[in-house]
């Protein structure tokens, strides 16, 4: 008997048909004579919902007290689950993720997975139950709860589909695969037969929330394939994997966008040693993400130093930055909110002079300004007005002829 790992992601489980319609799904795989371990997500925008009203009794919430809060959106969902299936006459038991043995660090809001201890796990399937793990949390070695950060229920089903030595963890969601763009935003998206975990990581780092990034490193890490495909309807999803056989096309295999961007300026930085690090170690003390960095070429010994954050950390990044502009005798701290990011991806590119030149020439006859670029051996990302990012992916859609995938 194999153990198969499903998850299935917040709108598959918004609402209490849509609880009994996955029910149904997990029953089918337990009767081709599987066993069966289904991590949720919390139902519908419930987690949304719960940091909204944490931010109506409290400005600035306490990082503990919020990963708990947040963390009972899943228990919600995986406990009706399991009252669903045992109706439809199934033996079922849904965890906590403390309960499932998923173990973390101490980064509240962020955390990342140490280590996972199946033992429970594994003793209620070998009791013949169905098991329904409450993704995106954890716990840490003091017994505090913590959350994986936003989408983090990939991340509990693949590190529990390694864990269990399953063959492939199948992730469960409203489209059903992995497209050449968002298909809510490009009607003509084609989905993908397959891609590999190089392509998927950035597409997910930079904004096709699809897979949640880590979730696709740790599958990267223990070669798990990820199966993204349909909660609604049975046809082939994508496959995620890192297979040789994998055609390399000389091609973008998908585009991403991210309309979370906000930037800041630091003006008239002294082009000395530790400049870099006296801005940027603080901000990662604070648990501030910092994207794409770039610094302009020095004059005089003097520099301007550009990098990105989330427009939710902009405040607390520019506070702390303000303050330590004037200990290093910059001039003056500048930022922007009002950004977003557009990214072509795909292996082919590697090598193949072209892409770079197609990419910017197609914003530039859409009239869309470019204010940072950066690339990795796989992607090519234009920083612009976040009103022109949907746009943009329309119009680099067209100019890479994805349609024709
Ligand atoms: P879940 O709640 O199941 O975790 P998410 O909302 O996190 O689902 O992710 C699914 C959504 O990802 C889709 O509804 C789609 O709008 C979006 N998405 C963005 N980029 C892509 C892409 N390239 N392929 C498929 N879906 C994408
Ligand atoms: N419920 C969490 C979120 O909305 C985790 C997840 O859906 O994966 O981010
Ligand atoms: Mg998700």
């Amino acid at each position: 008997m194999a153990i198969v790992v499903q998850k299935y992601g917040g709108s598959s489980v918004a609402d209490a048909i849509k609880i009994k319609n996955v029910a149904q799904r997990i029953a089918d795989t337990r009767n081709k004579g599987d066993s069966v371990v289904a991590v949720v997500s919390a139902m519908g925008d419930t987690t949304d919902e719960l940091l909204e009203l944490a931010y109506q009794v409290n400005k600035h919430p306490s990082e503990r007290e919020l990963d708990v809060l947040l963390s009972t959106g899943e228990i919600v969902s995986s406990t009706l689950l399991a009252m669903a299936l045992k109706t439809m006459g199934y033996e079922a038991i849904s965890l906590s993720g403390a309960q499932a043995g998923i173990r973390t660090d101490a980064a509240f809001s962020r955390a990342r997975i140490l280590q996972v201890d199946s033992k429970r796990v594994v003793k209620e399937l070998d009791k013949g139950n169905i098991v329904i793990v409450a993704g995106f949390q954890g716990i840490t070695e003091d017994m505090d709860i913590t959350t994986l950060g936003r989408g983090g229920s990939d991340t509990t089903a693949v590190a529990l589909a390694i864990s269990l030595g399953a063959k492939v963890c199948q992730i469960y969601t409203d489209v059903d695969g992995v497209y050449t763009a968002d298909p809510r935003l490009v009607p003509d998206a084609q989905k993908l037969v397959e891609i590999g975990y190089e392509e998927m990581l950035e597409l997910a780092s930079y904004g096709a929330k699809v897979m949640h990034p880590r979730a696709v490193e740790l599958g990267e890490l223990f070669n798990l394939p990820i199966l993204v495909a349909s909660s609604f309807n049975n046809s082939s999803g994508t496959l995620i994997h890192g297979g040789t056989s994998m055609e390399v096309r000389n091609k973008v295999k998908s585009i991403a966008y991210n309309l979370d961007i906000a930037k800041i300026t630091v003006v008239g930085v002294p082009d000395s040693p530790g400049i870099a690090t006296a801005i940027f170690q603080p901000l990662a003390a604070a648990g501030i993400s910092v994207d794409t960095i770039v610094q302009n070429a020095s004059i005089n010994n003097i520099t301007d130093l550009t990098f990105t954050v989330a427009k939710s950390q902009l405040t607390k990044a520019m506070h702390l930055v303000e303050s330590i502009a004037k200990s290093i005798g910059a001039r003056e701290c500048v930022s922007a909110a009002n950004l977003g990011e557009v990214s072509v991806v795909g292996t082919g590119m590697q090598n193949t002079p072209g892409y770079a030149a197609k990419m910017f020439s197609t914003l530039s006859k859409q009239g869309i300004n470019i204010q940072l670029i950066t690339t990795s051996e796989v992607r090519i990302t234009c920083i612009i007005d976040e009103t022109k990012v949907k746009d943009a992916v329309r119009a680099l859609h067209l100019a890479f002829e994805l349609e024709l995938e």
